[in-house]
């Protein structure tokens, strides 16, 4: 039997790894989902069956809790709450790492370290008890930081805690210095000690809050992408503390892969990881703005004129179309153009919107073609021939502040360099700024004209324009 779960452990990690691969192309994206899937069931039942469960009711009872959740949030919450609710769910990998570490320290105080040892099917040598130990405390040190670092997350994106207050850097190296004593303590000493567990487990907590509170603006996404990584090195300690050889392959795929998305997002908004995470930024500087002039309006009829006689158009989508929900109108007004002979891209910024890879979702639900979505290093290359650039509710990644503003606080963030376009067409509801509260003057250049008005209602307008001709 035990050879049979092993093979079905190593086929679902390879299912892991081929599903990741194939979430690197848009066009796999939706099959490599599955695939990853796919894998979790048959790790899920191959641990079902090969360890010793005491009770399946109860296994059954939290499956049901969690699928009656599951559902329910999956059919309740909006696309523009998605980065909220991953960063929930990191929190609860988190906690799940936390209470596998306390439910295993229940175990050993109640059996003692050579029966427990027994039980785990592990030898009793002194390197076994430390390397069961210290993933012990790893598994709740990192757990609980995740739960409460991405608690706070939730919180701050979700609009429910507004503040970004400045917490000292000094205290938080002695809260997690005193982290690792009370570690230091609990894998030294011979018996548990309860107290030593709940100090540890109060610390991390309140670093979890304390690294993730001053923290805002454009360093959100960094945050959400590192605790994703972190729940996976917490789920890694736990598969050390279970010897389940699954949950350590994924909780490291898990892990890596969020470190990795972490680096390419410091990258994207030109931070360091120390300075994301220790600075407090948090877009609190005004940057020098539009130099006293004012934006200018254009109607949608004029706006039409242009467009149909474009040659190449550009959309650059953000967080607006997701509010606005307009991305099946920009799908239907980007076939108009092409029918009508013009070069259509989209544009696409890896922080636009409110979670990674947030516009590549709303785009393929729309059924853009992926060849039309093009990242952004691409798209600047030629932007300076393309006639029309559409910003759809996108602001900050188009700021160009970012590029020549050394007063700003975005300035060395990489940008889509739409304010060299030819002509721009800016759509948004009226004087909002971004997530980063700086103010673009992009809106008040000589070659840029604003589509004022729900992003939705205005496209619709240029479809409704195009279709009347
Ligand atoms: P921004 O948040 O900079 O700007 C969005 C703009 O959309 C606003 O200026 C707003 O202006 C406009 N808008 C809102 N609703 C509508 C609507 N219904 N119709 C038309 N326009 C609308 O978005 P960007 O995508 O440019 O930038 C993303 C920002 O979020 C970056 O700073 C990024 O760092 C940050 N971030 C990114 C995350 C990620 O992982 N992608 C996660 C968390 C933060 P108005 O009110 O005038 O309409």
């Amino acid at each position: 039997m035990q050879s049979a779960v092993n093979v079905a452990y190593i086929f679902a990690s390879v299912l892991f790894i081929l599903g990741m691969k194939m979430l690197g192309k848009a066009s796999t994206a939706r099959n490599g989902n599955l695939v990853s899937g796919g894998g979790m069931v048959i790790a899920v039942a191959a641990a079902l069956l090969s360890e010793q469960i005491l009770s399946f009711h109860l296994i059954a009872i939290a499956i049901a809790i969690g699928l009656v959740f599951g559902i329910f949030s999956a059919h309740r919450v909006k696309m523009i709450q998605m980065p909220e609710m991953v960063a929930l769910l990191n929190g609860f990998g988190g906690l799940a790492s936390t209470l596998v570490g306390a439910a295993e320290i229940h175990k050993i105080s109640i059996f003692g370290w050579q029966k427990y040892l027994e039980m785990c099917g592990s030898m009793n040598t002194i390197s076994i008890i430390y390397t069961a130990k210290f993933a012990t405390f790893a598994a709740i040190l990192i757990g609980t930081i995740t739960f409460s670092g991405s608690l706070m997350a939730y919180l701050k994106l979700s609009g429910k805690f507004k503040f970004s207050p400045r917490v000292s850097k000094t205290f938080n190296l002695l809260l997690f210095l005193s982290a690792i004593w009370f570690g230091a303590v609990f894998i030294a000493a011979n018996n548990i000690n309860h107290g030593v567990i709940y100090a540890l487990v109060v610390i991390s907590l309140i670093l979890g809050f304390s690294v993730v509170v001053p923290i805002g603006g454009g360093d959100m996404p960094v945050v959400i992408s590192l605790l994703n990584s972190l729940s996976g090195m917490a789920a890694t300690a736990t598969g050390f503390i279970m010897a389940n050889v699954v949950l350590i392959v994924a909780g490291c795929l898990v892990g890596t892969s969020g470190l990795i998305l972490t680096v390419i997002m410091c990258k994207s908004m030109n931070r360091s990881l120390r300075n994301v995470l220790f600075s407090g930024f948090s877009g609190g500087g005004e940057s020098s703005g539009s130099d006293g002039k004012e934006p200018q309006a254009i109607s949608v009829e004029d706006a039409y004129c242009v467009l149909e006689a474009a040659k190449n158009v550009v959309f650059v989508p953000g967080y607006g179309m997701a509010v606005a929900q307009a991305q099946h109108v920009a799908r239907e007004l980007g076939m108009i153009l092409e029918n009508n002979g013009t070069d259509v891209r989209f544009g696409i910024h890896p922080v636009a919107g409110r979670m990674p890879g947030h516009m590549n979702v709303l785009l393929a639900e729309a059924d853009v073609p992926y060849e039309q979505l093009v990242d952004m290093e691409t798209i600047n290359e030629g932007i300076k021939n393309v006639d029309v650039a559409v910003i759809i509710g996108a602001n900050d990644v188009v700021n160009p502040a970012a590029v020549n503003d050394k007063s700003s606080p975005i300035y060395g963030m990489p940008i889509i360099n739409a304010h060299l376009a030819k002509s721009v067409f800016v759509l948004k509801r009226g004087a909002g700024t971004g997530f980063s509260g700086q103010q673009n003057p992009l809106f008040s250049m000589e070659n840029t004209r604003m589509l004022y008005g729900d992003a939705k209602k205005t496209i619709s307008a240029l479809v409704a324009c195009f279709k009347g001709r």
